[in-house]
């Protein structure tokens, strides 16, 4: 059976994943805001945050077991920026700012993310 892994991006919404996907993965090791699970067929390491209220679960590839951190604010705002279909020319109302704004929305990634938005 394969297990789409080297199909995936390096950082992924979980529930972009394939359905099932992560049921063949096994936990390995438990953190602070994350657990690190090995896939069960092609034994590719990754992180699965913790599922916070309202927050997306982020999936992280890991290459190196015994130096795994959870995805951090960046790869969430780029997953973010992603999932909303990129940045256009217009810029960011928040006073100041003037970034481009996240498609569709009045702010930059960063203002966007700071008003709790994650997906
Ligand atoms: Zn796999
Ligand atoms: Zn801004």
């Amino acid at each position: 059976m394969s297990c789409h892994c080297t199909d995936l991006p390096e950082t992924l919404y979980l529930q972009q994943a394939p359905h099932g996907w992560h049921h063949r993965l096994l936990q390995k090791t438990c953190g602070q805001h994350a657990s690190l699970f090995q896939c069960a067929d092609c034994e590719q390491y990754w992180a699965i945050d913790f599922p916070r209220r309202e927050e997306p679960q982020v999936v992280t590839r890991i290459s190196d077991p015994d130096q795994w951190q959870p995805a951090g604010d960046a790869s969430r705002k780029q997953l973010l920026t992603h999932s909303r279909g990129g940045t256009t020319e217009t810029p960011c109302i928040w006073a100041g700012c003037g970034a481009p704004t996240v498609h569709q929305t009045i702010y930059c990634i960063d203002h966007l993310y700071e008003t709790g938005a994650r997906i």
